[in-house]
């Protein structure tokens, strides 16, 4: 029990209010503002958003704020049961609609729906235009209204996505169907292609559309070249972050090999590939995202339709296979904002597997466009710039680089003069006659023995054993340089013979100097550790187990109780009443009264045993003054201009009580205009009247005005007169 004190009401302009009251957090996103406050002018929408951008906030706070039911369309039902589970532990009444339900819960839901007790209703896009589904739709409609159609997910539309589904093709009816029902489509898809096909296969109208950017501040990007050293490397990453994180390799095999590997090296992990039963890749998915499980091996099966926020790392173990896919692999780190780190393990003999399996593709533009995809991560992986600019650059946005949360940027490579070496591996070539790849030139110059070397007499060649002062890595570091600054070609045949160019002979002639980005030695210092950061490290990890245990107990993942960040900045500030708790980023109104009490409980015995001072536990229940849905409800359809018997017509209730919503919305300090409703000078009256009598009951009140004067005129005047006295308090 906690401190009496009163929450006062946080004067926020009123979207923010909302936001903090049914959200928690205190700031908009980037673009979510504008696209809410254009969602509440029942505009169509096209909203184009990077993974952990907060698109569903888009929909679900209008969602909240405008009167009838939003339809959710979104193609995973473990998507679905995921927002429902997090909407609720916002009190938001939301529920879905799938194929996992009974008959019985079907209709207790739709019930639910019809009586108006149903803000957002998540459904596959197959049973929106079911038989079954369309007449109750209707039905939603005249009883209560549909204020939005929300698609989530929306390339799935388009054949040019990643993920074509026929079914969302049919949506189009629902626009036939619904005309004057808003629609609002969502993706991650970047291209201009799908962006088309999304507003003209769902027939949106006129739609505003938004388009964020692309740059993941949050995301710590590096690329390491994949020697022996990897696995220990990897072991070190998977060490040194706290939380959760998926690590990528090519086949099943890999997978199964490190998830063993991992384990017996005490790695809290499990596998997820194609080849393990439905069954037991929904169990391993449902332990990693309930943190069961630390750190998902998988194949690039695994990732599609989860939506868990506080990923800390995600590690390629082994090269992906275009950019695209590496940016929304990668992207699924740190949706939730804190920073996280991608790093992808680079290695030549990943490059000669895929190589191998491009030429095994029989249709040439298909293997013309995989090479060229090859090349663009060979190009990134190699690239010395800012891999910022790089990633966007592909996505047609402009970076100026100098990120400060890349490698690259942070420990740029120091540029050294390698002629002497360019001009020996180049002869080298040269005197194999071009007929060789570059493992060959580097044991010619290294001066090895092997029977490759001894049939073709290159242990009589000039340049045999002159790089014996280079390591095999240095060689090959040179040798992709080459290549990569155009100095030297290599055949596509699939044999990738070295071949010298008209560059190649500059360099022999000493006509040109060559320079090359030679890797540091990585010391990792990602994240900056001091004794401060320690302790609240020490406080993070009592409060991860307490909101472990209350998951637990609701069967939901731990982040629906509260995100990683927010539970930072509990460890971080160590609030001691419910109000200080209340303010944390992270806390709404829902969360407050749930599990304020429990956490500062933990924070204070934390603090009771480091000899900490602390603040006694009080006596005090929260309520935030803030107005309820039916409140909202009429608040909006008063600001579009309609009467008070005019909203008790629509909402079919008496217009007394849209009075006394609109007493307590003034009350709340909502912006409802009372000189519109009532004459200044009895206004006055009254206020005089409140003055003297004090917040009584309403009759004795109306005695002393006399008949002239209705209850009405006086509720609306004392939900002012109490705002106001509260506030001189
Ligand atoms: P997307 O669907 O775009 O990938 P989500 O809607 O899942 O992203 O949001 C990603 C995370 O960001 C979620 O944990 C969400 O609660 C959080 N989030 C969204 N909007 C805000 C905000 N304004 N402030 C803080 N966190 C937010
Ligand atoms: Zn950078």
């Amino acid at each position: 029990m906690f401190p009496k004190e009163s929450i006062a009401m946080l004067q926020y302009p009123q979207l923010e209010q909302a936001l903090k009251y049914h959200f928690g957090y205190d700031k908009f996103r980037p673009g979510q503002r504008q696209i809410i406050e254009d969602a509440l002018q029942n505009r169509d929408l096209l909203i184009i958003m990077p993974t952990g951008g907060g698109k569903s906030l888009c929909f679900q706070l209008p969602a909240l704020l405008k009167p009838g039911l939003t339809v959710v369309v979104s193609p995973l039902i473990a998507l679905m049961q995921d927002q429902v589970e997090a909407l609720r532990n916002n009190n938001i009444s939301a529920t879905f609609l799938n194929s996992s339900l009974n008959a019985y819960k079907v209709r207790s839901r739709e019930e639910a729906i019809l009586n108006g007790k149903v803000k957002l209703l998540y459904v596959a896009p197959e049973r929106l235009l079911s038989e079954r589904f369309l007449p109750l739709l209707d039905l939603v409609k005249e009883k209560i209204g549909i204020s939005t159609f929300a698609i989530d997910e929306a390339h799935c539309v388009s054949e040019w996505g990643h993920d074509f589904r026929p079914e969302y093709r049919q949506m189009k009816s629902l626009r036939k169907r619904y005309p004057d029902v808003p629609t609002v489509a969502l993706t991650a898809t970047a291209t201009d292609r799908v962006r088309a096909d999304i507003i003209q296969q769902l027939g949106l109208k006129q739609p505003s559309i938004h388009i964020a950017s692309f740059n993941r501040q949050n995301l710590y990007y590096e690329v390491r070249n994949k020697t022996k050293n990897a696995y220990a490397e990897l072991l070190e990453i998977i060490r040194e972050n706290e939380g959760s994180g998926i690590i990528y390799c090519l086949t099943r095999k890999k997978v199964d090999e490190l998830t063993f590997k991992l384990q017996n090296h005490k790695i809290s992990a499990l596998p997820y590939h194609a080849g393990l039963s439905d069954d037991e890749r929904s169990k391993n998915q449902t332990r990693f995202i309930r943190d069961d499980v630390r750190v998902m091996v998988a194949t690039i099966a695994f990732g599609m339709g989860i939506n868990k926020p506080d990923v800390r790392f995600v590690v390629h173990y082994d090269l992906p296979r275009n950019l695209e896919s590496y940016y929304q692999e990668s992207g699924r780190a740190g949706r939730d904002s804190e920073p996280s780190r991608c790093t992808l393990f680079f290695s030549f003999s990943d490059i000669k597997t895929i190589e191998w399996s491009i030429n095994q593709k029989t249709d040439p533009q298909e293997q013309l466009i995989s090479k060229q995809q090859l090349r663009q991560v060979i190009d990134y992986a190699e690239g010395t710039d800012c891999r910022r600019t790089i990633q966007l650059g592909y996505f047609g946005e402009r970076f100026p680089g100098n990120c400060g949360n890349c490698d690259n940027c942070r420990y740029p490579k120091p540029m050294e003069d390698w002629t002497i070496e360019a001009m020996k591996f180049l002869s080298c070539v040269a005197r194999c006659k071009e007929r060789f790849g570059m493992l060959h030139i580097i044991d010619v110059l290294r001066g090895a023995k092997n029977q490759k070397i001894t049939i073709n007499k290159h242990d009589q060649l000039s340049t045999y054993g002159i790089g014996k002062d280079k390591t095999v890595d240095e060689w090959r570091m040179l040798g992709r340089s080459l290549l990569h600054q155009g100095l030297l070609e290599q055949t596509a045949d699939g044999y990738s013979v070295l071949k010298l160019n008209a560059l190649s002979w500059e360099v022999m002639r000493k006509q040109r100097p060559v320079t090359l980005a030679v890797p540091v030695a990585q010391k990792v210092t990602w994240e900056e550790g001091s004794e401060k950061a320690a302790e609240v490290e020490v406080l993070m990890q009592r409060l991860r187990s307490l909101r472990k245990q209350l998951a637990d107990a609701q069967s939901v993942p731990p982040y629906v109780i509260f995100a990683d960040s927010t539970l930072k900045l509990m460890a971080q500030a160590q609030p001691q009443t419910l109000i200080e708790f209340g303010k944390l980023s992270g806390v709404g109104s829902h969360k407050l009264a749930q599990y304020g009490e429990k956490f500062l409980k933990e924070i204070q015995a934390y603090r009771q045993e480091q000899g900490l001072p602390i603040v006694p536990l009080g006596n005090y229940t929260p309520s935030l003054n803030f107005p309820t849905d039916t409140e909202l409800t009429t608040f909006q359809l008063y600001q579009q201009g309609l009467s008070i018997e005019d909203i008790a017509q629509k909402r079919n209730i008496r217009p007394t009580t849209i009075i006394r919503h609109l007493a307590d919305l003034i009350e709340k300090n909502q912006p409802v205009d009372l000189s519109q409703l009532i004459p200044l000078e009895r206004q006055q009256k009254i206020w005089q009247v409140l003055e003297v009598l004090g917040d009584i009951a309403l009759t004795p009140i109306r005695d002393q005005l006399g008949e002239s004067y209705t209850f009405d005129e006086i509720r609306l005047v004392r939900g002012k007169w109490r705002r106001e006295t509260r506030k001189s308090k």
